[in-house]
């Protein structure tokens, strides 16, 4: 948890970032919410009635800060989207939880930030056709049931095939890689698939979720990627979204190195090559 204080900071120290440059997104209504989540389910969060078999999927000792937390970090990627269509690109200093389906929430996801956003652009009628770019290791499983009989919105997941969630679910574009797949084979396959697939979807929106938890030292990724390939990662996202002229917003996703400084470098890069590539 301590990635989300380290970061914001490491980015205003070295002056990638200066304050003007944040918002502070309120907690989001139940109305938004439930245009994505099923009323069943948003309930007994809210309320504190998960049973203990729900909370245990989730992995989160439960609390009203933490789903109210959950609702500003929706509201956080919301905000994002319109500032991305303003800007061209904007980013969350959290989210990507993406294991929150319609109906449960699952690996340490409450509520699908992504989702929440996609839904509320497309209610307000200020987006057509989004596109979901996943490349958090794990499989965006949450996001591609929540779409998975939409057409407005096209998911893709390219994530570790061994790894969590056991049972994947189908987005409307899978890879699932091997262990230790290593930064050139994962590169190669990016930049062979994402600008064809821009192509085909004609996305007026992307949403990326930059999971850092690709990398070598990740203790749940096994992807074996090193900084620096995460970060040519990052660039073929960018720079693809900026040459098509398609509005960006990015959701953190995992990382969970053993050293702390390696997450926050990864995230770090992330936001450096945004000022870079848009700004
Ligand atoms: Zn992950």
């Amino acid at each position: 948890m301590v990635k989300y204080e380290l970061l914001p900071e490491q980015l205003l120290y070295e002056g990638t970032l200066t304050p003007d440059h944040f918002f502070e997104p309120e907690p989001l209504n139940d109305e938004v919410i439930l245009w994505t989540h099923e009323r069943g389910y948003w309930e007994k969060l809210k309320n504190q009635e998960l049973t203990r078999k729900e909370i245990r999927a989730i992995g989160f000792p439960m609390s009203e800060l933490l789903v109210r937390r959950g609702t500003h970090i929706s509201n956080g990627t919301v905000q994002c989207a319109l500032y991305a269509q303003q800007f061209g690109c904007a980013m969350n200093i959290a989210g990507g939880t993406h294991h929150s389906f319609t109906y449960k929430g699952e690996g340490f996801c409450l509520l699908n930030d992504i989702a929440i956003a996609a839904n509320y652009l497309l209610k307000k009628g200020l987006s057509k056709k989004t596109l979901v770019i996943d490349l958090d290791v794990h499989q965006g499983n949450g996001t591609a049931q929540i779409f998975r009989n939409d057409d407005r919105v096209f998911t893709f997941s390219m994530h570790g095939e061994k790894n969590y969630p056991l049972r994947k679910e189908t987005s409307d574009l899978d890879i699932g890689l091997a262990d230790n797949t290593g930064d050139s084979l994962y590169l190669k396959i990016l930049s062979n698939t994402l600008p064809a697939l821009i192509d085909e979807v004609q996305p007026d929106l992307i949403f990326y979720l930059s999971g850092v938890d690709v990398l070598k030292t990740d203790k749940l990724g096994r992807l074996g990627m090193t900084l620096q390939g995460c970060k040519e990662r990052d660039r073929i996202v960018l720079e693809a979204c900026r040459l098509n002229k398609i509005p960006v917003a990015i959701s953190m996703g995992g990382g969970y190195s053993e050293r702390l400084a390696h997450v926050v470098e990864a995230h770090a890069n992330t936001y450096r090559l945004a000022q870079e590539v848009f700004f």
